[in-house]
């Protein structure tokens, strides 16, 4: 093992600056109140936006699943990979966005991979925003194309980006719709408007915004009504919908074109059966019904007011995602273990996903957290805000 003392350094390093986390074990499954050992905790960094990670139907469908396909879907998509239930989400995927085509992927992070990997070569440029997750920067990093990145939002420097990339094939401006650690929404239409304007492409993730943002959850285009305008949309399976997985909706020639070069879609086993019949089933509960999304941002509306109004900095949020802005990564947390011992789970996020004076502790706000849960976490971050001196 002397062999990898190296690793030992850099661990060594992360316990020094307070970045050293194991990973916190839960006994119950993913809801509003979570179980940690003998103690409930109120939940308040779950991606499961919609509280669909256990709706009966979706139980009931992978079940279904399970009964009809067994556990695995034996190869990758190319081979025996590809199941009737994996063609059918694809079909309803696309329906559900207003797209020609959408093509399912194992996760949002293996989709941003496969397209931004395999779509680009070194006659294009790609044009991101400096927050886009990760996903999306590992992607560009996998392409031989140009690259120039925008401050966040900075709408000026896209110009200046797209005025001086006249002279390549093409020119894809990326950015998330609802960033993951600021909980803000890209300015898509504007982006829309500059793309059009220097003939570029957009891609957009919305890992974020699936389920969160449009008509019945349908995403940022849709919220914007930018229909036909944006040309790569890319969704989770994983947060709103309640299982796992991603995909690309767009057009027939792209989904054609990643079935034969996207790597990740090329050379890892296909989602199990049970996992696509269940996403199927999210989706047409999101369509069925718009309550959730409701409860979602009555939910969040009630939540934001009251945590600014106790005077935490809340940053630009916008969306469910809600940071609540502690400062140096020690301090942000002990804030976070601080709430813990309150009874309330909300995840420290610090340098570097953040920047080092910026770490915070990032609530995210769901459909099924009742009144009486957000007054919980209003009192107890309310004591804990004055004890470290936030309020
Ligand atoms: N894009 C964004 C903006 C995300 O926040 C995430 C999840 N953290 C992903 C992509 C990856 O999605 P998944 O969890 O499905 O791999």
């Amino acid at each position: 093992m002397n062999k990898l003392n190296h690793l030992l350094t850099e661990l060594e390093l992360l316990k020094k600056e307070g970045r050293y986390r194991p990973l916190t074990v839960w006994d119950s499954a993913a809801d509003t109140w979570m179980e940690l050992g003998c103690r409930r905790i109120l939940q308040l960094s779950s991606n499961n936006y919609l509280g669909l990670t256990n709706h009966p139907d979706m139980k009931k469908a992978a079940i279904e699943a399970i009964e009809e396909y067994g556990v695995g879907s034996g190869s990758v998509r190319t081979i025996t990979g590809t199941l009737r239930i994996h063609e059918v989400l694809e079909q309803e995927l696309a329906a559900f966005k207003g797209t020609e085509a959408a093509l399912v992927f194992q996760s949002g992070f293996t989709t941003n991979q496969g397209i931004l990997g395999s779509m680009l070569g070194q006659e294009d440029i790609v044009i991101s925003d400096e927050l886009n997750h990760a996903s999306i920067i590992d992607g560009i990093r996998l392409t031989k194309a140009n690259r120039a990145i925008f401050a966040h939002k900075n709408l000026d420097q896209l110009e200046e980006h797209l005025k001086a990339s006249g002279s390549y094939r093409s020119r894809v401006v990326v950015t998330d719709g609802v960033f993951s650690m600021d909980g803000d929404i890209a300015p898509l239409p504007e982006i829309v408007e500059l793309a059009e304007r220097y003939d570029a492409i957009v891609y957009v993730d919305d890992a974020h915004a699936s389920g969160v943002l449009g008509r019945n959850g349908k995403g940022s285009a849709d919220h914007f009504n930018l229909h036909g305008r944006v040309h790569i949309q890319v969704g989770t399976l994983s947060k709103a919908i309640g299982a796992v997985g991603g995909y690309m909706a767009g057009s027939q020639l792209l989904k054609d074109f990643l079935i034969h070069k996207a790597r990740p879609f090329l050379f890892s086993t296909s989602q199990p059966p049970a996992v696509a019949a269940t996403c199927l089933a999210a989706i047409r509960v999101l369509q069925s019904s718009s309550d959730r999304m409701e409860r979602l941002w009555s939910n969040t509306e009630y939540f934001r007011g009251k945590v600014r109004s106790l005077g935490f900095d809340t940053g630009q949020s916008e969306t469910p995602i809600i940071p609540i802005i502690v400062g140096t990564p020690e301090k942000t947390m002990q804030f976070s273990d601080r709430l813990l011992q309150e009874g309330i789970f909300a995840q420290g996020i610090v340098y570097p996903t953040v920047a080092l004076d910026k770490g915070r502790v990032r609530l995210i706000i769901t459909a099924n957290h009742t009144i009486e849960d957000l007054d919980f976490a209003l009192d107890r971050l309310e004591l804990a805000g004055k004890q470290f001196g936030l309020l």
